[in-house]
């Protein structure tokens, strides 16, 4: 298979169009049997439940080439769980989830040419979602909706260098007690963008967003679930059941435990204890880890030893293990690879 001409290295986190999506839509309680079609429109009424009232769910996930030339995914199970559970909690119908796997497969086999060859550090971004078509006006849940994926490809999340991102503690909150925080939901972007975007202006990479009720613990930032490191080398992730469960995150959780023999301790972390751990990072797809350097909560810095100009070592030896497990570098758990071809 001929790959496209693109210049891998260089790419950037954008929307550039393959050749094939993947389409299933769901009417009289049933979905159809799906097919991949070369439109990249999506043609749906102006009164759409998904226009009205936001009723989607999507997930993101990535192929890559491995070491010996195979096309893999990372883990699709778990997205195709996780799309479900947002997608009932939406009063949306789930896509099957052996369907959802299968979907990706004949998404990605049928845009090889745009699956980045090994050692580009490129991938090809898989956005699968949900979203309700038909007209709703009176505040209910569609009667119909569609499944689709597409594909694009994107470039090395660290080009140029690894660069520790630097943090505020955010006025706003990301999501309620007992509300919509565990989900994949567009609503809770939409939500986040205007944090994100003053974060920015005020010179910020991210936001960190607290507990909604005591404004005293560390939930997440906006797509990505925080890991510290404390000074004695213990593995520590906020618990809570308002953050969205990152796949990295509990596969860096395991590799923490099995692969590097370290403890891990999943639990409620404090604003307070911050300023006694050694390393922080956040744990997402696009990135696998991003190393902070800094937080800032209200003019108070709070600097980790790691510092401003590379990963803290357990971190680094975090994202090599598990960046290894993904490229076949290193012996993955039984079930993590998803070999397309
Ligand atoms: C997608 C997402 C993450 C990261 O999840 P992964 O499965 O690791 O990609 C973390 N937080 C939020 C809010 C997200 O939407």
């Amino acid at each position: 298979m001929e790959k496209k001409n693109i210049d891998w290295s260089n790419l950037g986190f954008g929307y550039i169009p393959t050749e094939y999506r993947y389409v299933s839509n769901y009417k009289n309680g049933t979905w159809d049997e799906g097919a991949l079609t070369t439109d990249s429109t999506v043609v749906i009424n102006e009164c759409a439940g998904v226009l009205q009232y936001a009723q989607t769910v999507f997930e993101g996930l990535k192929a890559y080439t491995t070491e010996d030339g195979r096309i893999v995914t990372f883990r699709p199970d778990l997205n195709a769980a996780r799309l479900e559970s947002s997608a009932l909690r939406l009063e949306m119908p789930a896509f099957p989830q052996d369907r959802f796997v299968d979907a990706v497969t004949q998404l990605v086999k049928a845009n090889a040419a745009y699956v980045p060859p090994y050692g580009s550090g490129a991938t090809l971004y898989i956005r699968p979602y949900i979203f309700g078509t038909n007209p709703v006006i009176g505040v209910k849940p569609a009667d119909e909706y569609q499944f689709r994926v597409f594909c694009t490809p994107v470039g090395p999340y660290f080009k140029g260098g690894v660069r520790p991102l630097t943090i505020r503690v955010c006025d706003f909150d990301r999501a309620a007690p007992h509300g919509t925080g565990h989900i994949k939901a567009g609503l809770n972007y939409a939500m986040s963008l205007h944090a994100i975007v003053t974060a920015h202006q005020e010179g910020y990479d991210e936001n960190m967003y607290l507990d909604a009720a005591t404004r005293t613990k560390v939930e997440e930032t906006g797509g990505a679930n925080f890991l510290f490191v404390t000074k004695d080398n213990k593995v520590v992730t906020p618990k809570s059941p308002t953050i969205l469960p990152s796949i990295t995150r509990r596969s860096l959780v395991h590799v923490a435990k099995e692969y590097l023999g370290l403890e891990v301790e999943e639990r409620e972390i404090y604003v307070s204890e911050l300023k006694d751990m050694a390393e922080c990072g956040l744990c997402g797809t696009a990135a696998v880890i991003s190393p902070v350097g800094k937080i800032v909560d209200h003019g108070t810095e709070i600097c980790f030893p790691s510092g401003m100009s590379q990963m803290g070592p357990i971190t680094k030896k975090l994202y090599d293990t598990l960046t290894g497990i993904q490229m076949g570098r290193l012996e993955a758990p039984e079930g993590w690879i998803h070999v397309i071809e």
